[in-house]
C-alpha cells in the first residue's frame, strides 16, 4: 500500500483542509503516516501570510526531499497560489496546486514524476460560489475537530495577503456543514471548532452565521461548539445573545483588534473603530459571564508612532481581554501597506512586541486568578508524565494529576493553582 505523509503550515483553516485531504487520500488507498516518516507521497499545505512563512514552506519542502529523495512532493495551498515560479525552482517538487483545486488532490496523482517538471494546477481567479466538501477530516485525536464553513475574505485589510491568496468570501453549503457536524459527533468528537477565513460573514441561501450557529448548537450529542477567530464587525449583539443562550456554544471569542489607535486602524483598512471594538467586548463580557476573550495585536505597522503604540497598550489594558496574540508587522509584497511609510525599525518592533506580550501575560494571569477555587468543566486531551490536560470551554488550559484514561472525557475540576501557562486542579 502506498504511504502518504502530510504537513501543515499556517492557520487552523489549513489544518482543517489537511485533515480533509488526509481522509481523501486514505479513501483512495493511501496509508497515512506521520510527517517525517518515509512516504511515497508528501503533501505540504503551505502558508504565505508573511515572507518568513514562505521561507518556512521552502525549508519544509527541502527538508522533506533531503530526508526522503524518492518521495513525490505535492506543494499545495496559499504559497502555491501566490508563487508558482518560486516553487518550480525547487528541484524535486512533483505537483503544485493552488487553493482552488487543492482539496481535489487525489485527481492529480496519476503519472507524477519524482521531481521532473512539476504538474501545476492553478487558476489565478478563485471562484465565488458556495462549496460542498464531500468528505470529513481524518484526525489523529478524537477530541476536537475543525469544521470548515467558509473560505476567502472581501475585507482586504492593507497588511493582509490572505484575501489575494484565498480569493473572495464564499460559504459552504448549510446542509453540508450540518451533515459533517453530525458525522463528527457520531465519530465521538466532543468539540467542533468552526473555521474559515472570515467566518462571521458566512452566508448561504439567506442563512447567516447566526442561523448556522443556532442549527449546530442543538445537534443531538454535541458537547461543545467553538467559534475560531472572528472579525469584530461581525460579532453582533444577536450573535452574543445566541452564544449566551446555548450551553453547547463555548464562552470563548477571539476577536482581532490589531491596533488601539483609530488612525492606524484606518491605515490598516480595518472595518472597526476602537469605540466599536470596546462596545462589542463590553457587551460580550456583560452578557456571557466567564467568557474568555482573545485578540490579535499587530505592532510596528508603518507609521505607528510611540503614542499610537501607547494607545493600543492603554486601550487593551482597560478591557477584559484574557489572551493576546502579538505579531510584528512585516512587509508583504502585494499588500497595500507594502508601500506605506515610515517603516518601523525591526529592533523597535521587537521591543513593542515584548512589551505587549508582557502585558498579555499579566492580563491572562488576571483572568486565571478569577478561577482559583472555582469548579470548571475540562475536556481532557492528553497525558504527559502523569498529568492530564485539556481546556475549559472558555479556553483555560487545565491540568490535573490522575490515574486512568481521561482522554476525550469532560470532567469537573476544582482549580487549586496556577503555573505559567495553565491552571492546575483536582478532579471532583
Ligand atoms: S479580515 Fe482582514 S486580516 Fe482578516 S483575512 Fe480578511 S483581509 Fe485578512
Amino acid at each position: 500500500m502506498s504511504k502518504a505523509a502530510l504537513h501543515t503550515l499556517g492557520c487552523r483553516l489549513n489544518q482543517a483542509e489537511t485533515e480533509i485531504i488526509a481522509k481523501r487520500l486514505q479513501n483512495s488507498g493511501y496509508h497515512i503516516v506521520e510527517w517525517g516518516q518515509a512516504a511515497d507521497l508528501t503533501v505540504i499545505n503551505t502558508c504565505t501570510v508573511t515572507e518568513q512563512a514562505d521561507a518556512k514552506c521552502r525549508q519544509a519542502i527541502r527538508l522533506s526531499l533531503r530526508r526522503n529523495p524518492a518521495t513525490k512532493v505535492a506543494v499545495i495551498g496559499c504559497y502555491a497560489q501566490m508563487d508558482v515560479e518560486a516553487l518550480r525552482k525547487i528541484d524535486g517538487v512533483s505537483l503544485i496546486i493552488g487553493n482552488e483545486h487543492k482539496l481535489q488532490i487525489t485527481d492529480f496523482l496519476d503519472n507524477l514524476d519524482v521531481g521532473q517538471n512539476p504538474v501545476v494546477v492553478h487558476t489565478s481567479k478563485i471562484s465565488r460560489d458556495e462549496f460542498i466538501i464531500d468528505a470529513i477530516g481524518l484526525y489523529d485525536t478524537q477530541t476536537r475537530a475543525n469544521l470548515k464553513i467558509q473560505d476567502g475574505c472581501n475585507f482586504v485589510c492593507s497588511f493582509c495577503i490572505i484575501a489575494a491568496a484565498r480569493g473572495p468570501a464564499r460559504s459552504r453549503n448549510f446542509e453540508d456543514v450540518l451533515d459533517e457536524a453530525r458525522q463528527l459527533i457520531a465519530l465521538g468528537f466532543r468539540e467542533i471548532v468552526l473555521t474559515g477565513v472570515n467566518i462571521g460573514t458566512y452566508a448561504n441561501n439567506g442563512r447567516d452565521f447566526a442561523a448556522l450557529l443556532k442549527s449546530l448548537a442543538i445537534l443531538p450529542g454535541l458537547h461543545r461548539l467553538r467559534i475560531s477567530s472572528i472579525e469584530p464587525t461581525t460579532v453582533t449583539h444577536e450573535l452574543i445573545d445566541i452564544i449566551a443562550g446555548f450551553p453547547t456554544i463555548c464562552r470563548h471569542l477571539h476577536i482581532p483588534l490589531q491596533s488601539g489607535n483609530d488612525g492606524i486602524l484606518e491605515k490598516m483598512r480595518r472595518k472597526h473603530t476602537i469605540r466599536e471594538f470596546r462596545e462589542t467586548v463590553e457587551y460580550a463580557s456583560l452578557n456571557i459571564p466567564g467568557i474568555g476573550i482573545g485578540t490579535d495585536v499587530l505592532v510596528g505597522f508603518p507609521g505607528e508612532s510611540e503614542e499610537a503604540f501607547a494607545d493600543t497598550r492603554k486601550f487593551l489594558a482597560d478591557l477584559p481581554i484574557a489572551f493576546y496574540h502579538v505579531f510584528c508587522y512585516s512587509d508583504r509584497k502585494g499588500t497595500a501597506s507594502y508601500k506605506l511609510k515610515p517603516k518601523i525599525d525591526p529592533q523597535e518592533k521587537k521591543r513593542r512586541n515584548h512589551i505587549m506580550t508582557d502585558q498579555g501575560r499579566r492580563q491572562k494571569r488576571r483572568f486565571q486568578l478569577g478561577w482559583l477555587e472555582q469548579k470548571v468543566d475540562v475536556l481532557f486531551e492528553q497525558e504527559e508524565q502523569g498529568w492530564w490536560n485539556g481546556f475549559t470551554d472558555n479556553y483555560l488550559r487545565v491540568r490535573i494529576r490522575a490515574a486512568g484514561n481521561l482522554k476525550n472525557q469532560i470532567h469537573t475540576v476544582k482549580i487549586t493553582g496556577i503555573t505559567d501557562e495553565e491552571l492546575s486542579g483536582e478532579l471532583l
